[in-house]
């Protein structure tokens, strides 16, 4: 080996013509295993980088060879889903990644792309066939093509919400049960917004409301899942088991056109939280108007008022009692007397007799058709089980009292 290095150094020394300094310089950089400036460095780079490039290239290429099932995977749907399933998952996942949805998650576009090609081809018969067979379909962008504005399509389904005229009958029927409105004495008096969960009848999603019409136009046919049987087996190692077919439900037979969401009633159920705005002084009976956000129809909430242990209400007038015992009666003063808005102060009269009534204006109801008065009737309660000293004051006072009222025989 030294040999061959002097050799290396005097080929070096000679074709480079190095100073001494230069020479053990460039020695030592031969014997570093990488140079700080290793030729090739950059050579390497520039590879790794195109390797890294092509990798990236291959593995985009992968992702296009797509699962045989694909398109139920994108909608969440078995192989075996009903068009009516298809149909109810492309909704709930159009809404959420239509682009305009407003809580559509930012470049989502091309996954709604993929929703909507995915809804096109299963909801096809013969298209939906074709792919479970080929797991693709030849002529899909042509056939796409149809679907060009997607908008269209979706925005026209949406309309659903409104509540078809067949229904509304019902609906009148199932708001009219349950339009009451229960308000305590006080809510009624001072007028709140009260939050409702307003339950209404919409057009199914998933049919479009018109599974009750084509149920019975289309005829059944063979279970997708059981393939007929109407009873799923599932064997493992130790046992196996046989259960009713979740999907025909043991009937064998499914029509393609019958809708789990709405169970072919074309109506779902739904429920949304509205706020009712309670005017100040609502009365017994009175209806208080509430737009349903979701159908923008208007329904009349009858407005119940629980009675008060404390206050009556005739009109705007609010009658309250206030008890007072038999001293406060004989010598008045200053009394607190609970109203609708605050508290009440009234004097009352040395000598105030039993079921005086006192009127206070303008404190009673506040309503849109103007402010009644609060009147307190006062009544004085007598008292039943003395202590000793009151007795004995009792008794003190009634031998002081004439008997003037007293008729004469
Ligand atoms: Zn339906
Ligand atoms: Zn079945």
């Amino acid at each position: 080996m030294d040999v061959l290095n002097s050799i290396r150094r005097a080929i070096l020394q000679n074709f480079l013509k190095l100073n001494k300094l230069q020479l053990a310089t460039v020695a030592y950089q031969f014997k570093v295993e990488r140079p700080v400036y290793y030729p090739d460095r950059q050579n390497e780079m520039q590879r790794f980088n195109e390797q890294q490039k092509s990798q990236l290239v291959a593995e985009t290429q992968e992702k296009k060879k797509l699962p045989r099932d694909y398109y139920y995977k994108i909608l969440g749907v078995k192989r075996h889903a009903s068009t009516q399933q298809i149909k109810a998952a492309y909704y709930t996942l159009a809404k959420r990644f239509h682009p305009d949805a407003a809580n559509s998650p930012p470049h989502e576009s091309k996954r709604f792309q993929e929703i909507s090609n995915a809804y096109h081809i299963l909801t096809d018969e013969s298209k939906r066939m074709e792919y479970d067979q080929l797991g693709m379909v030849k002529d899909e962008q042509s056939f796409l093509h149809k679907f060009t504005n997607p908008d269209n399509v979706f925005t026209n389904r949406n309309r659903g919400d409104v509540v078809l005229p067949t229904t509304r009958e019902d609906l009148i029927k199932m708001t009219s049960g349950e339009s009451r409105l229960e308000l305590t004495f006080l809510e009624a008096a001072q007028g709140l917004k009260k939050n409702i969960d307003l339950r209404f009848l919409k057009k199914c999603p998933a049919c479009n409301g018109k599974s009750p019409q084509l149920v019975n136009r289309s005829k059944p046919e063979l279970c997708r899942k059981c393939q007929g049987v109407g009873k799923l087996t599932k064997k493992t190692a130790t046992y196996t088991s046989i259960q009713v077919c979740d999907q025909c439900h043991g009937k064998r037979y499914v029509n393609r056109n019958e809708c789990d969401m709405c169970e072919n009633r074309g109506v779902v159920l739904e429920t949304v939280r509205i706020v009712a705005q309670v005017p100040p002084g609502v009365k017994h009976g009175e209806l208080v108007p509430v737009d349903n956000p979701k159908t923008k129809q208007r329904i009349h909430y009858r407005v119940q008022v629980q009675p008060s242990d404390i206050f009556q209400r005739v009109g705007n007038n609010v009658l309250s009692d206030k008890y007072i015992t038999i001293s406060e009666a004989v010598l008045g003063g200053t009394f607190k007397v609970r109203g609708i808005y605050e508290e009440l102060e009234v004097k009352l009269e040395p000598g105030t007799e039993s079921h005086t009534t006192h009127t206070i204006k303008g404190k009673g109801i506040r309503s849109r058709d103007g402010t009644g008065d609060h009147i307190i009737n006062f009544k004085i309660r007598i008292p039943r089980n003395l202590s000793m000293k009151q007795r004995q004051l009792i008794m003190a006072l009634a031998k002081t009292e004439e008997h003037a009222f007293e008729r004469p025989f």
